[in-house]
């Protein structure tokens, strides 16, 4: 079986139905792995109970197939719980992890970020929160499209939390281990997750694993044309306009849209989009677009 120099990966949480925002990671993720001859996974991010939405995950999933985003390959971090508790104590015994039982209002007048309060003790136990013993010196990534991005030093080597007080993993522990595991080559996914890679490529390299590329692509709060309001922010993508809402997402992406797709169904809209993808062409932004009408 020939491996795959290429392999991307769309993470969405099952909190609610895919959005503009979303859709756009999404094709972003999907068009790169394609045009790299790469695999594409989708990879459930299930791991929080709570905040998960009844029927969304096989809502996103049918979402993505009528958009024609085919995956490789689909995983559900729900099932990952093994071989996340095995790394969490190999980190433990590694003396990389801690067990803390801060309060949240204690850190808050601590000063908010986490000040390695309970690093040294050593009677603390399974009731309490594990964090990552973040001794690596990295305050910054670098992004193929934005290039060397830096984030505060106090935010870059807090120990931050791996596994949570109620027993949940933690979002940056599951995202890690899957990262590493299913061998992800690049990493596409969106601007408000910049600090958070840069968090996580400490993990990774602590972990000894060499970490994957990164492409961070401006967020969209709503669809272009849309004001932001409470209704339409989190508004779900609608499934009676498939080809409309690739157009939107592809114009948003800033990539070339031919007037012969107009009519075209979605599978050869993104066979047609991934010839064409030119990811130098993705607007370079950090922050959070909200668009208004014109
Ligand atoms: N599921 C998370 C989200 O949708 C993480 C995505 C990622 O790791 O790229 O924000
Ligand atoms: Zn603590």
């Amino acid at each position: 079986e020939s491996k795959h120099s290429y392999i991307g990966r769309f993470a969405p949480s099952p909190s609610g139905p895919l959005h503009f925002g979303s859709l756009v990671t999404a094709v972003a993720s999907y068009l790169q792995a394609k045009q790299n001859s790469g695999r594409w996974l989708v990879r459930i991010d299930d791991i929080d109970p709570p905040r998960e939405a009844k029927g969304a995950k096989q809502e996103i999933l049918d979402c993505l197939e009528l958009h024609g985003l085919a995956w490789d390959e689909c995983i559900y971090q729900s099932s990952r719980s093994d071989r996340y508790d095995s790394v969490l104590q190999q980190l433990l015994d590694a003396n990389l992890a801690y067990f803390c039982s801060c309060t949240r209002s204690a850190i808050k007048a601590r000063g908010g970020f986490y000040d390695g309060h309970c690093r040294d003790k050593h009677n603390l136990d399974a009731q309490c929160a594990i964090r990552f013993k973040n001794d690596v010196q990295t305050d910054s990534l670098h992004d193929q499209l934005l290039g060397d991005i830096a984030i505060s030093e106090q935010a870059a080597s807090e120990d931050f939390i791996i596994k949570r007080k109620d027993g949940l993993y933690a979002y940056h522990l599951a995202s890690v281990i899957d990262d590493i595991d299913f061998g992800i080559t690049e990493i596409v996914r969106g601007a408000d997750l910049l600090a958070p890679s840069v968090c996580q490529q400490s993990l990774m390299q602590a972990l000894g694993h060499p970490y994957p590329k990164f492409i961070h692509v401006p967020v969209a709060a709503t669809k272009p044309g849309f004001k932001l309001s409470k209704q339409n922010h989190a508004k779900g993508i609608s499934n009676t306009s498939l080809s409309q809402n690739l157009f939107d997402v592809l114009r948003y992406l800033n990539q070339p849209i031919a007037d012969e797709m107009t009519k075209a169904a979605p599978n050869e809209i993104l066979r047609w989009a991934t010839t064409h993808w030119d990811v130098n062409h993705i607007p370079k932004r950090q922050e959070i677009i909200v668009n208004s009408v014109e």
